[in-house]
């Protein structure tokens, strides 16, 4: 395995991490096997969130006695010093430890970040548990441009997680900004959230990049883990026939995978157009169906209130028939 430094944290992380969503349909007993073999490959670094429901806690239960074998990132979606008190302490429970190495703001909007770092936010517990040594670092993520900007200017900001893979590369002028300001990088959807089903390519796609310090696809199982640890360590230029496997790719998903950058806003009727998508390829890609479902169930509005305006059509840079995707998602999900 090979290691980067994950910006000002100073931690040396491998090139591949575990995403923790996929956590959520691991057979519990089987995690720790997961957990053994990470080791046996180098792979010292792994994130999940609050809102995975059981994956922190079954991370933390296969953990026993192993903790110092890795760094843990998790994250939270409270906004307010109160509620992510709360999240702080449940994540440390649901670990089994006394402290968290990296733990990160979730997926902010951009217009909550002043208010996260403002009086009673959110970042008053980060300090307050980074002094009590609860936690190492502190971290944002993101899904547009917009927040990745925003979180380059935060001064308490270690890294920043963004989507980044073969057909997400609209944050690339940022990752390399992360990298002149020592800000450590963590690509999340190294698969275009499944979308891409050659791993390996996906993977050494990502880690050429200098300014990547980890990437971390989903994984809940050892043979998913042996495929990704070998296209980590391998470190060769693409072929002549796997970068036109690469445009091949590209030109495969373009028409219908939508990237998040959300250009598409705002919706006539105020449906959160990237967040469903997202929701919709967990669904189909990701065999968390019903994970998918119970969050699509909490979305203010769904696909079924769509008016076919089609005037995020016009705004978005991909031609991504939305109209026909909002439709689709409605027999999917059912509203
Ligand atoms: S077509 Fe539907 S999703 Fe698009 S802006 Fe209009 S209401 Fe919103
Ligand atoms: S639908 Fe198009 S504009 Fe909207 S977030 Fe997806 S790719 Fe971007």
């Amino acid at each position: 395995m090979h290691y980067r430094t994950l910006g000002k944290t100073g931690l040396q992380v491998s090139q591949l991490g575990l995403g923790g969503i996929p956590i959520q349909k691991a057979e519990r007993k089987n995690v720790r096997r997961l957990l053994e073999r990470m080791i046996a490959s180098g792979v010292n670094y792994m994130d999940s969130a609050r809102g995975y429901t059981v994956s922190e806690a079954y991370l933390g239960e296969a953990m026993k006695g192993l903790r110092e074998k890795f760094i843990i990132a998790t994250k939270s979606m409270a906004r307010t010093r109160t509620a992510l008190e709360k999240d702080i302490l449940t994540s440390l429970q649901n670990f089994q430890t006394d402290y968290i190495d990296l733990y990160q703001c979730h997926n902010p909007k951009v217009e909550e970040l002043d208010a996260f770092c403002g009086e009673d936010g959110g970042l008053e517990a980060l300090k307050a548990a980074q002094a009590q040594g609860k936690i190492g670092h502190l971290g944002v993520t993101a899904h547009s441009r917009e927040v990745f900007e925003k979180a380059l200017t935060l001064d308490w900001v270690e890294t920043i997680m963004f989507p980044y893979n073969i057909v997400e590369t609209q944050g690339e002028d940022l990752i390399a900004a992360c990298q002149q300001k020592n800000i450590g990088f963590i690509a999340m959807k190294p698969l275009a959230g499944g979308a891409i089903e050659d791993s390996n390519l996906a993977i050494r796609y990502i880690l050429q990049n200098p300014g990547v310090s980890v990437a971390i696809p989903g994984m809940h199982c050892v043979e998913e883990l042996e495929q990704n640890v070998a296209a980590a360590i391998q470190q060769v230029p693409f072929s002549q026939e796997e970068e036109m496997r690469i445009q091949e790719i590209r030109r495969t998903l373009s028409g219908n995978f939508c990237r998040r950058c959300n250009y598409c806003a705002p919706c006539s009727v105020g449906i959160d157009i990237p967040g469903v998508f997202v929701l919709k390829a967990y669904f189909e890609r990701y065999g968390l169906a019903q994970w998918a479902i119970d969050r699509y169930e909490g979305m203010a509005k769904h696909a079924g209130d769509c008016i076919d305006c089609g005037q995020c059509e016009s705004r978005c840079p991909y031609q991504l028939p939305i109209r026909q995707m909002m439709k689709t998602t409605v027999e999917e999900f059912g509203k």
